[in-house]
This record gives structure tokens, sequence and C-alpha cells, in this order.
């Protein structure tokens, strides 16, 4: 692995709108590879950390650029576009992210590198961090991120044998130009992120575009589990690329600790039918399914403590999540709670006689607990995570339940700055319980 040459850009002019996670670092990365760089952001606390680069407004002026950046949380067409989208629309100046020019860069250092790209509404990141995982076993050159940091542009440059393994978002698949994955993965469409593309019709669309400019030496991975990705399927049979088409119905090559439940074990083939194409073995293959670490938040083991196992599913927060990770248990203490989606926990009514007892935090725990009443379920309101894991510890014991579950149905932000602080305060608190105590 190298750094990317400081000419390698010379004499071209960006702009990069959006100093956020990708942003920032694109700006920067732009810049050493020898761009002309005016960067932007609409907040001035974003402007005032990046006070070392040429920090201007790129829509006021001539807009002579050879392409915007735009960050993917910015919207360029739906539900309205940001000015300087506007402005780079009507100048006729490609609007890129910041993969597309990763892409660029590899290729302009002469590095023949392969790319993976993944998509789908859930699962990209575990699919992501798994197939770097065994990419890496397999011994070759692996730089992972983009949607799932690190941003695209602060991987390094890769030699020829190496592979880049990009999780891509819907935003990030709009603004790609040339960018072609040698293997791709589309693994489900539902309902998200409707304002940004129109439609479903749109969203999939954009979802579609990781396979674009593929050819036949290259390989598509698509979900079959959903109507929508069923119909891309038969679309990407007209396509030159070879099609590997992929469940949770089957049954992985090995099945990891860290990889429970059907749609991780659609996560798991799409991994492994990509791995293949790279040239991994399936010995190795089977071997990093089983020493996936997993990813944090996702129900992640913590620590057992008297027979009880805590499991840190902060990440669900709406009842499809939190109802892949209930069906993984049998008998379970279940925490839950915070600020409700609409229609609460009604859909996982099927899978309370699991629930031992539920202890109940947040905004929203009396809705909760109405739902839980009128079905039987034990339950206490508790308010806090603090007050919720040791009376999760001392009910598990009481019900011989050999699993705590955090997977909270709800978003966090009532009680928490995010999903990866009340995963992280719920790991804390487990792990400072004392085995034997209440
Ligand atoms: P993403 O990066 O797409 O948000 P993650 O890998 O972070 O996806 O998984 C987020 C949540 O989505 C998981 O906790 C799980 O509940 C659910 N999930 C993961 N993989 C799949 C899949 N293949 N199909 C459906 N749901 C999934």
């Amino acid at each position: 692995m190298s750094t990317f040459p400081p000419t390698l850009f010379s004499g071209q002019r960006f702009a990069v709108v959006g100093l956020g996670k990708n942003g920032l670092p694109a700006a920067h990365a732009l810049r050493a590879m020898g761009a002309e760089v005016v960067a932007w952001d609409d907040k001035p606390e974003a402007r005032e950390a990046a006070a070392d680069l040429n920090v201007r407004d790129p829509g006021e002026g001539k807009f002579d650029f050879d392409a915007l950046v735009l960050s993917p949380g910015i919207p360029h067409r739906l539900p309205k576009p940001h000015p300087v989208a506007q402005r780079a629309s009507e100048a006729g100046v490609p609007i890129l992210s910041d993969t597309e020019l990763l892409f660029r860069a590899v290729r302009a250092a002469g590095s023949r590198a392969r790319f993976a790209g993944i998509t789908g509404t859930n699962g990209k990141s575990t699919t992501t961090a798994l197939l770097a995982h065994i990419l890496q076993r397999a011994g070759l050159s692996v730089a992972a991120g983009a949607n799932l940091g690190p941003a695209a542009l602060s991987l390094p440059l890769l030699p020829h044998d190496g592979v880049y393994v990009l999780e891509m978002s819907s935003y990030m698949l709009e603004r790609l130009a040339s960018l072609r994955f040698n293997a791709a993965a589309m693994l489900n469409l539902s309902a998200d992120h409707i304002d940004r593309h129109g439609d479903m019709g749109g969203y999939a669309l954009a979802k579609r575009a990781i396979f674009d400019r593929q050819q036949s030496d290259d390989l598509a991975v698509i979900g079959v589990d959903d109507a929508g990705s069923r119909d891309m399927a038969a679309w990407l049979d007209g396509r030159p690329a070879a099609v590997v088409r992929v469940s949770g119905a089957e049954s992985p090559l090995a099945s990891g600790p860290a990889l429970p439940g059907a749609h991780n074990a659609q996560n798991a083939a799409a991994a492994t039918a990509m791995a293949r194409y790279f040239g991994a073995t399936d010995d190795v293959i089977a071997a990093g399914l089983v020493s996936f670490p997993g990813l944090p938040h996702r129900q992640q083991r913590i620590v057992t403590i008297d027979g009880v196992t805590f499991i840190n599913d902060s990440k669900a927060t709406n009842a499809d999540a939190a109802e892949r990770a209930l069906v993984c248990y049998d008998r379970l203490v279940w925490i839950a709670g915070g600020m409700a989606k609409e229609g609460g926990i009604e859909p996982l009514v099927p899978l309370f006689p699991r629930i031992a007892r539920a202890l109940l935090i947040g905004r929203d725990a009396d809705q909760f607990a109405a739902t839980l009443s009128r079905h039987g379920v034990p339950f206490d309101l508790v308010g806090t995570l603090e007050a919720a894991v040791p009376a999760a510890f001392a009910a598990a014991k009481a019900t011989a339940s050999p699993v705590v579950l955090l997977s909270p149905a709800c978003a966090s932000w009532d009680q928490f700055t995010g999903y990866d602080q009340r995963g992280d305060r719920f790991a804390d608190l487990a792990r400072g319980l004392q085995a034997g105590g209440a």
C-alpha cells in the first residue's frame, strides 16, 4: 500500500461541498493529489474545521470546475436541489461522489486494483466488513470503506492485486461516472430514503447503478428475497456480467457466531460469491465466516456472566430490525424503547412468546407497555439503560433466560447522541455487572 502521487490531479479544479465525514477527507486528498480545491459547507462550524483549505462558496462567481464533489447527504435533485448543485447542473459540470474520484485516482496512478461494491437497503455494512475480512485472510491487499468509514478518499493506493471493498449508499451510486465494479452486490430493497428518490422505482434505479458499466468478466450478485430485487435479477440476466443469486434461505459455507439469522445468511452468501470471484478458496472463506468478529451494535455479543449473554443490537432502530434479532433467540430478556417508529412494536407480537420479561426505557416506553400488556408479556418500566441492565440481569437469572438483548426498535435521540452511544453505554453497563451479583 502506498500514497497517491502528489501531481495526479494537477491542473484540475474541484468544488467540494459538504465538509463532513466524506467531504473533509475528500478535499484534503484531492489537494494532496495536486488538484485545486474550493471547499464549502453551509454550516460555519464545518467551515472552521476546514480552515487550512481554500474555503469559499463555489456557487458565487463563475462555476468553472471540472467536477462538484457533493456530500452524499446533500440532495442534487429531490426533494429540492441544493443551490450549488443547481449551479453545477446549469453549467454542465458533473456532480460526483468521492468514490468516483477514488476510482479515477487509482487508475490515474496506474494501479489495476479491483473494486467490489456493496449496496442494498440492509446488510451493507455487515457484508462489506465480512468480505474485507475474508479477502484479508486470503492474503490479498484490501482497503474497505466509503459509506462505512473510512471515507473513500482516505483509503490508500493499492497495488495491481489489491481489492477495494466499498459500501455504497444509493446517494453515492447516483454520482458515479466511470467507476466500474468488478464485483457488485445488491442485497435487498425495502422502502427507504423515498424523499430523495421520488418513489420506490427511483430508489431501485439508484441501487441498480451499482451494476452500470460491468463487463462479461465481472460479477453481479443479487438478492432474491424481495420482489424489487427479483425484478433486478431478471434485468441482470440480460446484461453481460455473470449473475449469482443469493438468498437468506440457503445455508452458508460455515456459520459464524457473529452472523446469526437468515438475514446474515444472505450477507454471508453475498460475501462468499464475491470472495470466490476474487480467488479465495472455500476453505479460507469458511474460516473467515467463523472468525468474523462482527460489527459493533449489530447483535454484538458483549459478555457472558453467570450463563447470561448480553447482546448489543442498538442499531435496531425500528421493529423490522428488532424482529431479525428476536427470532434468533428462543428465550430472552428484552430491553427496548426510545423514540418509537410508526406502528410501534405491533409487528413483533408473533415473537412475544420468546420474551421472558421486557425492560422498557425512553420516551415511548408507555406505548410499548400497552402493547406488551395486551399480550400478557411481563415487563417493567425502568426508564433508563442504567436501571434496565441490572434489572435485566436479575430477570434473566430468575427466568432461566440465557440472553439479555438490547434491540430497542426505536431511535435513540431522546436519551443518547445516537445508536452507537446507546450501544456503548449498554456494553459498559453489562461489563460492569458482577458474577454472582443480582
Ligand atoms: P446497513 O449498513 O445496510 O444499514 P447493517 O449491516 O449495518 O446494514 O445491518 C443493519 C441491520 O439491518 C441489522 O442489525 C439487521 O437488523 C438488518 N440486516 C442486516 N443484514 C440484512 C439483510 N441481508 N437483510 C435484511 N436485513 C438485514
